[in-house]
């Protein structure tokens, strides 16, 4: 096979640049996934990952993508019918994994750019009274906007308190504060592959004592997704499947540098001062999609104001070792997006943007 050239740097809104020592951290030996091994070696990730998550509820580790968990969280918590919050491509992924899986659903919909806010959530809780869950993202990176969640639980556990609180924080945890058990979140689920800055292929959830106690009360559940199947296996420190083991390498390691190495409230303030300044140099140039003080603080949506060939922009900056994104579904042709999550580091968005100036000038 002809030898590629090394790609760029990844300035997506996942998947994003893994450290070298993460990566490296997967050539390891193998272990047997039923050995004493696999069970150290989950039982030292898992009050890592209740850290990570802030929960002391269990957290699932799933040998798959997020969006397996948008199937798990709708198998296991709406028997009828969900809510659905869709304000751009993910949110509506979601609502169409509850109706691929036989379930019924209403959207609260609202344009791209703009949050779903707790009030749209009461008047829509207002209106039927019979749902199972609500699901909601908490930072929609197709638009790059980030929904006040906490706000959002405490307005269903008031109005609607039966009804379990779903959210994808995909593209926050581990950049974003998300307090899972100080909003109450029934279902909190992630990827690896955006502020963790882990290679893909892994997804966590984590399930509260409700959320567990509704799936039992749920027939045809599936098996690879069961939450029941997923804490029969965690109570003996094994996943119920054979997991994607070099990964737990990477995310052993990767905890140890978010938890020990950085901290997490350091995380947190770095992905809000990328944010600053990449939202800072947008809005000079550019326009923002989102809504002022609903943005991003690990991915940019920029409106392309200037009409811009970004083909032709991330050309240029892949000579220079980066790497931006097109813009995402039905607003692909007039935005593209900027991630600053994982470890990217101010001084690499402020070369990043200095980069596109000089395409600009060139352009
Ligand atoms: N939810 C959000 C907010 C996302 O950004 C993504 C992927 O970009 C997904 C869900 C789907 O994740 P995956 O591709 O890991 O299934």
């Amino acid at each position: 096979m002809a030898e590629r050239a090394r790609p760029p740097r990844l300035f997506l809104p996942g998947p994003t640049e893994a450290r070298p020592e993460v990566l490296e951290a997967q050539n390891r030996r193998l272990i047997g996934h039923r050995s004493d091994e696999i069970h150290d070696l989950l039982d030292s990730i898992q009050p890592r990952l209740r850290r990570l998550f802030q929960t002391d509820h269990r957290v699932y580790v799933s040998t798959s993508s997020a969006t397996g968990l948008f199937e798990a969280a709708v198998r296991n918590g709406v028997a009828e019918r969900a809510l659905c919050c869709v304000n751009g491509a993910f949110s509506h992924r979601w609502a169409d994994v509850v109706a691929a899986n036989g379930k019924a659903h209403d959207r609260l919909e609202v344009e791209w750019g703009a949050p779903i806010t707790p009030e749209l959530v009461v008047e829509a809780l207002e209106r039927r009274d019979d749902y199972d869950a609500v699901t909601v993202v908490h930072n929609e990176t197709s638009t790059a906007v980030t929904s006040p969640v906490g706000e959002i639980a405490d307005a269903v556990r008031e109005r609607a308190p039966d009804a379990l609180i779903l959210v994808d924080t995909v593209s926050s945890l581990g950049g974003i504060d998300v307090p899972v058990g100080g909003w109450g979140l029934d279902v909190c689920l992630t990827g690896g592959q955006k502020c963790l800055a882990l290679p893909p292929g892994l997804a966590f959830a984590a399930v509260s004592d409700r959320a567990l106690e509704r799936a039992r009360e749920i027939p045809d559940r599936g098996w690879y997704f069961d939450w029941l199947v997923f804490e029969r296996y965690l109570e003996r420190s094994e996943t119920p499947t054979t997991p994607a083991i070099t990964l737990l390498y990477a995310l052993d390691r990767q905890l140890d540098r978010i938890l020990e190495e950085e901290g997490l409230e350091a995380r947190f303030a770095r992905h809000e001062a990328m944010a600053r300044h990449v939202q800072g140099w947008a809005l000079e140039r550019f326009g923002i999609l989102a809504r002022e003080g609903y943005r991003s603080n690990s991915v940019t949506a920029v409106e392309n104001t200037r009409g811009i060939d970004v083909g032709a922009m991330n050309a240029f900056l892949t000579e220079r070792d980066m790497v931006v994104s097109n813009g995402y579904g039905k607003i692909a042709d007039v935005t593209f997006r900027i991630g600053h999550m994982g470890d990217h580091t101010v001084e690499e968005m402020e070369t990043l943007t200095a980069t596109i100036d000089d395409f600009l000038e060139r352009a």
